[in-house]
């Protein structure tokens, strides 16, 4: 049996305003020490819980972790405030669920995010799992922490912003593997395609990650050019965005406001049928009956609550800011100033967790609220030392910046 590991946060860089970033992240098997309990993050294999899975883990988080669970923009579930003392019965439901690795190397290693509107002759989960398998084997490439693999194959491309290194997407009847940074990639047929994105990602730790600071293969190919079977044919563009809320092919597509689903929710979804996890704070349920009307779920794709961003902050966040401001309710009140097409964050710090993307930003620091019209939460602030009331001022008109990107 796999033993547990409990890690705490190390490292360094320095982007506009210095944000601590941890060399690693969280998992079951490693979960992270954290203002309110250990921080246990679940990740299903092919981005899917069964409806069992869904109930269980929902009981799980009812008895032994604060009862929101949060849905990162890597499509993984957090479990939040588990205490020390409830861990191992935690580990043991998560594994009696089938929701655990053999070991935290491995379960580091399979951060695949799964394009969720396969249907039943679609072959995209076969290729999620087969990838997930290879990069649970021993001996799979030591890839870093939040190095990871989109399994975008359904008929067009949907999770081109979400954050990974390389991408596989449909080419016909094969599939096109590419590098992130890349114009061109490689086509290779189904049965080859898991194999060719762990090649990729071995000529990333070969060739392409000189510097040991370099994490990311965007960052690989400005240093270093990708061998010409890597750049045979090009990169159709595609949209970014989020899919539009309701009824898909596969299933209803419900939004969870800031990401946050309680287990009630959960289970009471889990009940009508299995559910696929998105980097859009959405989830698939894999039914098309009606939905109770629970507030705690959106509907509709012009809910403002889908414009927001905010991640939760002191005191739960070891590293938020000393600040009064809570920025997920800080968030959900600003949502109605926000129009549609525009995106506002609200972070506990520099870091920028909760949406890592240029957007209209507030950062708490101890002096008040940074704001930057159009930038990360690292970027330099444009005002400083703000309080919610002047914000709300500001805020009316809402000023244009970055189109809404998930
Ligand atoms: S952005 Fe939020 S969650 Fe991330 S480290 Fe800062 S306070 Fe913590």
């Amino acid at each position: 049996m796999a033993e547990p590991m409990l890690l705490h946060a190390n490292g360094a860089c320095a982007p506009v305003r210095a944000v601590q970033v941890k060399g690693w992240c969280p998992g079951a098997l490693r979960p992270m020490a954290a203002g309110d309990g250990l921080l246990v993050r679940v990740r299903p294999r092919a981005g899917r819980l069964s409806g069992e899975q869904a109930q269980g883990l929902a009981a799980l988080a009812l008895r032994h972790a604060r009862p929101e669970l949060e849905l990162t923009n890597r499509a993984n579930l957090q479990l939040r405030g588990v205490q020390a003392a409830q861990y191992p019965a935690l580990l043991e439901g998560l594994r009696s669920l089938g929701l655990l690795d053999a070991s935290a190397e491995a379960e580091a290693r399979r951060n695949v995010q799964v394009q969720p509107f396969w249907t039943d002759a679609d072959p995209t989960p076969a290729l999620a799992r087969e990838l997930s398998d290879l990069l649970a084997r021993d001996d799979a490439p030591s890839l870093p922490a939040k190095f990871g693999f989109a399994v975008d194959t359904g008929p067009h491309p949907c999770l081109r912003g979400a954050l990974a290194d390389v991408r596989l997407e449909r080419h016909g009847d094969a599939v096109l593997v590419w590098a992130q940074g890349a114009q061109h990639g490689r086509v290779v047929a189904f049965a080859d395609a898991a194999a060719a994105a762990l090649a990729l990602a071995r000529w990333f730790l070969d060739f392409g990650a000189v510097d040991p600071g370099c994490t990311r293969m965007a960052d690989a190919l400005r240093r270093q050019t990708l061998p010409t079977a890597w750049t045979t044919v090009p990169v159709p563009p595609a949209n970014d965005q989020a899919p539009a809320l309701g009824p898909h092919a596969a299933g209803q597509l419900l939004g969870l406001p800031l990401g946050l689903v309680h287990a009630r929710t959960l289970a009471a979804l889990g009940q009508r049928g299995g559910l696929r996890l998105t980097p859009w704070r959405c989830l698939l349920l894999e039914t098309g009956g009606p939905v109770p009307a629970w507030p705690e779920l959106i509907t509709a794709s012009d809910d403002a609550r889908l414009r927001v961003a905010a991640c939760t902050g002191a005191p739960a966040c070891e590293q938020a800011a000393r600040s009064d401001v809570a920025p997920r309710a800080l968030a959900l009140a600003l949502a109605p100033l926000v129009p549609a097409g525009q995106r506002l964050h609200v972070s506990g710090c520099a870091k920028g967790c909760a949406h890592p993307r240029a957007a209209t930003t507030l950062v708490a620091t101890e002096q008040g609220l940074d704001l930057i019209w159009n930038g990360t939460a690292a970027s330099r602030p444009d005002h400083r030392g703000l309080n919610p009331e002047t914000v709300t001022r500001l805020f009316q008109p809402f000023p244009p910046s970055h189109a809404a990107q998930f």
